[in-house]
């Protein structure tokens, strides 16, 4: 029973200890008697020795007479087929228990629970399962016999699987359930992906729907990286080998030259709708209002009772015939801004909804806001949090630490960031890999990894100053937050908490997250110099080979590939 036990779920604590669910029990030698365990081992035993005893004599016998071996009586034949039969019992102690098998046993999900990667399996053959008539089933197993149904019922589209959370009102046994419904449906497993050690609580409602397991990321610390007179241990998530050793002698570099510098020029979400007149003058009529200086309190006082923390910074139009795509920026305390802003906007759209009942609203996104996707307008205006973020770095420590000089880095800048990125026609990309660090440190502390679209924009700057050398990164849109979406979860409130910017800043709304924005500045700086230094001394391609192809602990000078 401990075997059954670990393959097929139990309840404990009511939650499903296996995700394996209720799949028929495997049909094994101890299913031959309708006896209990201990009594079937005995009787096949005795059999065994029975048999081996009588047939040993009667061929002794034999011998003795001279008959034939192959002569044989009833007694003799009823021995052998006793014997094969207690063989074969007696074998399955050896795990050689091939021949109770049905040949659809052969496939690992049955024996095992579980099915190997990209292997299908049509699940309409294990459905009509019945519990094992032979053991009667035990409190556990009544349980998972529950989930059994359960899972049929999301196979069969009775019970939605969105709905599992609310019917279950227990978020682990309903990923669970899903789980396996989604590994029956498909035929594909999900060994591999975790299911155990998440707090399925705390996504509900609010980071992801119909949870089945969650990936898992590895953490690099880098550091410490020395900005505006404070140390910090920058965690990123990344599976690109070098990225972390790479960014770690970018820190290293600057520290020893006295360390990072950065200038928050600017803090506001933004959320552009797009709202459609009868006329072209009358969206421009509109457009007018909006920007009149003299309706801006007005507007404000609209707008600001989304939140207690969006404050209304401006209104910006611009028109398409009769369209009007007004741009409300302001800021957000220290949530990334999303919903407040859309939330303050919908305000304003009502109240002008009630002043100019010809608009008609399209839609609360016009993407001239423009969120996760690259755009000439946040590049210029910004969006979120705009850092410059810049270092000198001594000329020693630029031959010493990143192995190359300062005339190599200013030229490969100039001719790569500044004038390739241009013959690429590129938008917001005048950098080597700024959106490298920035989803590494985004995905580590909890950000929405889609607004790396805009938020790695950035211009890399290198310059020679004397002997020595001036590095700056000014990124107009980074778009961060330590409060509200995925920065609440155990694992990214653990990075931001590592920072000191974890959650709401009590004293001073908004100064965790603008400090994680200059975080990010500063690591990107760190990031840009030491690869553009690899590049410029042509250990690119060596370094990527050494420590991306290999399993070996990475050093301080290793690079990264880009
Ligand atoms: P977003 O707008 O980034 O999507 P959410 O709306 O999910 O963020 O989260 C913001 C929530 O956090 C709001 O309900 C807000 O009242 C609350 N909050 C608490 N402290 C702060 C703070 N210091 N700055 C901003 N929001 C805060």
């Amino acid at each position: 029973m401990e075997d059954l036990r670990r393959r097929f779920p139990t309840k404990k604590n009511g939650e499903i200890s296996n995700v394996a669910v209720a799949l028929p029990p495997p049909r094994k030698a101890s299913d031959a008697l309708p006896l209990p365990l201990y009594l079937t081992n005995t009787f096949f035993l005795a059999l065994f020795f029975a048999t081996v005893y009588f047939l040993l004599s009667r061929w002794r016998e034999k011998i003795r007479n001279s008959t034939p071996l192959h002569v044989v009586d009833l007694s003799e034949i009823c021995s052998l087929i006793g014997f094969v039969a207690s063989f074969i019992y007696l074998l399955g102690f050896c795990g050689i228990d091939f021949i109770f098998r049905s040949s659809s046993d052969d496939d690992v999900w049955v024996n095992d629970g579980m099915i190997p990667c990209g292997q299908s399996l049509d699940c309409r053959e294990i459905l009509p399962i019945k519990p094992n008539s032979v053991d009667p089933p035990r409190v556990s197993d009544l349980d998972s016999v529950e989930d059994e149904e359960i899972v049929k019922s999301v196979i069969d589209g009775i019970i939605p699987s969105y709905s599992l959370e609310t019917k279950l009102g227990d978020c682990k046994r309903a990923a669970a359930i899903r789980r396996e419904a989604v590994q029956r449906i498909t035929g594909k497993s999900l060994t591999g992906l975790p299911l155990e050690g998440f707090d399925y609580n705390s996504i509900l409602g609010q980071c992801c729907e119909m949870p089945v397991g969650y990936v898992q990321i590895p953490v690099g610390i880098a550091g410490p990286l020395l900005l505006d007179g404070i140390e910090y241990s920058v965690p990123m998530a990344t599976t690109e080998g070098c990225l972390v050793a790479s960014t770690n002698r970018g820190f290293k570099a600057i520290h020893l030259s006295g360390g990072a510098f950065s200038v928050l020029m600017k803090d506001a979400m933004t959320r552009a709708p797009v709202v459609r007149f009868p006329s072209a003058r009358r969206a421009a009529l509109v457009m007018f209002y909006l920007q009149d200086p003299a309706n801006f309190e007005r507007l404000s006082l609209i707008f600001n009772k989304s939140s207690r923390f969006a404050r209304l910074q401006s209104i910006t139009c611009k028109i398409a015939g009769r369209n009007l795509y007004p741009r409300f920026s302001c800021s957000t305390g220290d949530a990334m801004g999303m919903n407040m802003v859309s939330k303050g906007v919908q305000n304003v759209l009502d109240f002008v909804k009630s002043e100019f009942p010809d608009m008609d609203v399209i839609g609360i996104s016009g993407n001239y806001c423009s969120d996760k996707k690259a755009s000439a307008v946040n590049w210029i205006e910004g969006r979120g949090k705009h850092v410059v973020c810049e270092a000198f770095i001594k000329a020693e420590i630029v031959e010493k630490v990143l192995k190359t000089s300062v005339e190599a880095l200013v030229e490969l800048n100039t001719l790569k960031n500044l004038a390739g990125s241009a013959m690429a026609g590129s938008l917001g990309g005048f950098n080597a890999h700024a959106s490298n660090i920035v989803s590494a440190v985004f995905i580590a502390t909890g950000q929405d990894p889609a607004q790396n679209v805009e938020s790695s924009h950035c211009i890399t700057l290198i310059e020679a100053e004397g002997n020595d050398l001036h590095i700056s990164v000014s990124m107009p849109c980074i778009e961060v937050g330590t409060v509200g979406g995925g920065t609440q979860l155990a694992s990214q409130s653990a990075c931001l908490n590592l920072l000191g910017v974890k959650g709401s800043n009590n004293e001073e709304p908004g100064s965790n997250a603008q400090q994680l924005a200059r975080i990010v500045a500063g690591s990107v700086l760190a990031g840009e110099l030491s690869l553009m230094s690899a590049i410029a001394a042509g250990q690119l391609v060596k370094s990527h080979m050494k420590y991306n192809r290999s399993s070996r602990d990475i050093g301080p000078s290793s690079q990264v590939n880009r």
